[in-house]
C-alpha cells in the first residue's frame, strides 16, 4: 500500500514535470537545450525516488523531444546535442549507481536471510537443549531420591518399618496422592485389577475405565503388586481424587521404589534365614547349641546384675541308642521332635528352649529358683513318660532324665551351672533313670 502511494507520486512528479517542460519546449523551442538539460532533474527526482523504470521512459521521451527540436531548428542543434549528451551521461551515471546500489542491497538482503536462518537454528537449538536440561534434570531428581530410597529401605531388618519407610518416600514423591501397601487384594477393584495383570497398572479416570475398576472410590490411581523371593507379598497404592494424576513416568518411578522395598524385603528374609539356621537346630527347630551357650552367658551376667535367680535343667533321652535300633533312626528322629515341642510348651516366652547334643536338651528359666525348677522338671519327665510317641501308627515308650541347677545357689558362671547340671543329670541315670536331681 505504502509502496504503490510512493511509487503514484514518483511517477506522476516526474511525468508531471516533463509534460510541464515538454510544453514550454513547443511554446518556446528557444529554450529547448536549458529544458532539455531541465530533464536532468526529473531524472534525479525519480532516481532519489528510488523508482526503477522512470528515468528509461524519461530519457527515451526527451530524447524524442531533442531529436525533434534538433529537426525543427538549425541553430539550436549543439545545443541541444550537449544537453542531450548531458542527459544520457546522467541516465548512464545513474543506471550504473542503481546497479549497484542493487547489489549491495540483494548482498544485505541475503545476509539478512542467512542471519535470520542462524536465528532461527539457535532458537531451535535452545529449545531443544531446554527440553533436554528438563529431562536430566528430571532423571537426576530420580537418581538422587532412588538413591536415598536404597539406603533408608536397606537401613532396617524390620519388615513392618521397610513399608512405613516405603510409605515415606512415596508420599513425599506424590504428595498430593494416597499411599498405602497392603498385604491382600481384598475387595479393592485397583488392586485386583493389578493382580489380574500379574503387574504394575494404571488409571487415568476410573470413571472412564470402569469396566476394569468397578466402583472405584478414586479418580485415578496406580497399584503395583510387591513380590518377594517370587511369592505375591501384596501391593502398593496411590490414589487421587483427581483425574489424570498419574502417568507412566509415575508408573515407572513407584515401580522402581516398590522394587527396591521387594529387594529389601527379600535380603531381610534371607538374614532371618540364614540367621535362624545359625542360631536354630534343623531337625527339633529349638535354639542351638551355640545360642544356647550365648544365652545362659547372658541371662547369668543380666541375673547377677538385678540379683534375681536363674535355673538351668538339662535333660537326657534314656536308652536313646536301644530306642533307634528297636524302632530305626527315622523313629529315633520323630521321638526328637516330639520331645521338643514338649519342652517348648513348657517354656515361658522368657525361658530359651535348646538342643544341647544329640538326645540331650536345655531349658533356661530366669527368675527360677532351684525348687520351682525342680517342679517343672518332674512335670516335664511326667509329661514324657506318659507321650505315646506314635510312629508308623504304633505307639512307642521312652523316658528321659533331668538334672537341675541353679544360679546363685549352685554356681556363679555359666560353665558351672551346666557342669552342675550334667553332674545332677549323671546321677539321675545312675539313680535309674526316667527321674530328677536337683
Ligand atoms: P543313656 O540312657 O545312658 O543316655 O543311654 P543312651 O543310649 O541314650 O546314650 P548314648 O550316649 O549311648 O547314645 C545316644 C544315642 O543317641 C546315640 C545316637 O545314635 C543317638 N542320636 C544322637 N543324635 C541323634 C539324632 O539326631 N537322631 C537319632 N535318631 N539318634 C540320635
Ligand atoms: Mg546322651
Ligand atoms: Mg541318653
Amino acid at each position: 500500500m505504502g509502496d504503490s502511494h510512493s511509487r503514484a507520486v514518483t511517477l506522476l512528479g516526474s511525468y508531471g514535470l516533463f509534460a510541464g517542460l515538454a510544453l514550454l519546449v513547443v511554446a518556446r523551442p528557444e529554450l529547448g537545450p536549458g529544458v532539455v538539460s531541465a530533464c536532468g532533474l526529473c531524472l534525479l527526482w525519480s532516481d532519489l525516488r528510488r523508482d526503477g523504470e522512470s528515468p528509461i521512459v524519461l530519457t527515451f521521451l526527451a530524447t524524442v523531444v531533442a531529436v525533434v527540436l534538433m529537426l525543427r531548428s538549425d541553430g539550436a542543434r549543439p545545443l541541444l546535442a550537449a544537453g542531450l549528451g548531458g542527459l544520457w551521461l546522467l541516465a548512464g551515471a545513474q543506471a550504473a549507481h542503481r546497479g549497484r546500489q542493487f547489489a549491495d542491497e540483494r548482498e544485505t538482503l541475503l545476509e539478512q536471510m542467512n542471519l535470520q536462518d542462524g536465528i532461527r537454528d539457535d532458537e531451535r537449538d535452545l529449545k531443544y537443549y531446554r527440553s533436554y536440561e528438563e529431562t536430566v534434570a528430571v532423571d537426576t531428581r530420580l537418581r538422587r531420591d532412588l538413591s536415598d530410597a536404597a539406603k533408608s529401605l536397606s537401613g532396617t531388618l524390620d519388615g513392618h518399618e521397610v513399608q512405613a519407610r516405603l510409605i515415606t518416600i512415596l508420599s513425599e514423591r506424590f504428595p498430593s496422592a494416597r499411599v498405602s501397601v497392603v498385604g491382600g487384594a481384598g475387595e479393592d477393584p485397583l488392586l485386583l485389577a493389578a493382580q489380574r495383570r500379574r503387574g504394575p497398572i494404571l488409571i487415568k479416570d476410573a470413571r472412564a475405565e470402569a469396566q476394569i475398576v468397578p466402583g472405584a472410590r478414586f479418580a485415578s490411581g496406580v497399584a503395583i503388586p510387591l513380590k518377594v523371593m517370587r511369592e505375591a507379598a501384596g501391593f502398593v497404592k496411590l490414589e487421587s481424587d483427581a483425574p489424570g494424576a498419574f502417568g507412566p513416568d509415575e508408573v515407572r518411578a513407584a515401580d522402581l521404589f516398590a522394587t527396591m522395598a521387594s529387594l529389601s524385603l527379600e535380603n531381610i528374609r534371607l538374614y532371618e534365614s540364614v540367621h535362624r539356621q545359625a542360631t536354630h537346630d534343623a531337625l527339633t527347630q529349638l535354639h542351638s547349641h551355640r545360642a544356647f551357650q550365648q544365652r545362659l552367658q547372658e541371662e547369668v551376667l543380666r541375673s547377677g546384675r538385678s540379683q534375681t535367680p536363674l535355673a538351668l535343667i538339662m535333660l537326657d533321652v534314656d536308652h536313646f541308642k536301644r530306642y533307634n535300633d528297636q524302632f530305626g533312626h527315622q523313629a529315633g528322629d520323630q521321638l526328637l521332635r516330639t520331645l521338643s515341642a514338649i519342652l517348648a510348651s513348657f517354656a515361658r516366652p522368657v525361658d530359651f528352649a535348646a538342643r544341647y547334643g544329640g538326645e540331650e536338651f536345655a531349658l533356661i528359666l530366669p527368675n527360677f529358683v532351684r525348687s520351682e525348677a525342680v517342679q517343672l522338671a518332674e512335670r516335664v519327665r511326667a509329661r514324657i513318660a506318659e507321650e505315646p510317641f506314635v510312629f508308623n501308627g504304633a505307639p512307642t515308650r521312652a523316658t528321659a532324665s533331668l538334672g537341675v541347677a541353679a544360679f546363685p545357689t549352685d554356681a556363679t558362671t555359666a560353665s558351672q551351672i551346666v557342669r552342675v547340671a550334667d553332674e545332677r543329670l549323671y546321677r539321675a541315670k545312675h539313680g535309674g533313670r526316667n527321674q530328677v536331681v536337683g
